[in-house]
């Protein structure tokens, strides 16, 4: 498995030095080539509200284009099976968990009132659309998130450089970076930053191919999902292996 590397492409770590730690919805890390394909897509949002153009947002039922981002790529098992060159994000120093938060909503009669002109007697909370939940919210709570990448240094570091928080509950203080440091290792090798955590276990979602002939790799089994951001997206979801966690 030969990565496709452009001029000044060199393996990195990619070390955030969090606050307390980072929430999220899925058992393993934030996506390095997700965060930076979405902050692009923001800074391109914010140009066109500057200029006052319209700004295309994904749809389901389009397959969403790549952006060009500065990471090498890996050709996957060939074809669309391709990925790029970085991994999903490895806790350093984590506090043993499980740390899990609850959060509450439950419906505010009054705005409901203002926006309907039939309300019934009483929005059920205990049932339909309306009926006020409590969920769960998993914390991996540490020092720091490590991302591998093949990739351009100082690209990257303008894109991450300016985020000052990831995650979910971002605006209820989850997941605020520190800073940011980002570290060129030139004598590494290429394949195992693309794909591998520090641990040596599957760091990131890859076709099968791309572990063959490197002996055992951890992985966290089998599964459907995305090798490209959007991740989410319906049309990028293939089987897949997923990342070790
Ligand atoms: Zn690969």
């Amino acid at each position: 498995m030969t990565l496709h590397t452009a001029a000044g492409t060199v393996p990195l770590v990619i070390r955030a030095r969090m606050a307390a730690g980072v929430a999220h919805g899925v058992p393993w890390g934030i996506s390095l080539d997700g965060l930076l394909a979405s902050e692009i897509r923001e800074n391109t949002k914010a140009a066109a509200r500057e200029v006052g153009t319209d700004y295309e947002p994904y749809s389901p039922d389009t397959v969403p284009e790549d952006l060009e981002l500065p990471l090498a790529r890996c050709p996957g098992d060939g074809g669309d099976r391709w990925h790029w060159a970085a991994t999903f994000a490895f806790p350093e120093d984590e506090a043993p968990g499980p740390h899990v938060q609850y959060w509450s909503a439950r419906p505010d009669q009054q705005a409901l009132g203002q926006i309907s002109a039939e309300l019934p007697a009483l929005v059920s909370e205990r049932q339909g659309r309306y009926r006020s939940r409590v969920m769960p919210l998993p914390l991996t709570v540490c020092r720091h998130l490590v991302w591998r990448a093949v990739g351009h240094r100082a690209a990257i570091t303008e894109l991450l450089t300016p985020i000052v928080s990831i995650g979910k509950k971002r605006g209820a203080g989850h997941g605020h970076i520190l800073s940011w440091e980002i570290t060129e290792h030139p004598a590494s090798d290429l394949w195992e930053f693309a794909h591998l955590h520090p641990d040596g276990t599957l760091g990131r979602t890859a076709p099968p191919a791309c572990l063959h002939e490197h002996g055992h790799v951890p992985t966290g089994g089998e599964g459907r999902m995305g090798l490209r951001p959007p991740y989410m997206h319906p049309s990028r979801r293939t089987p897949v292996l997923l990342p070790a966690t």
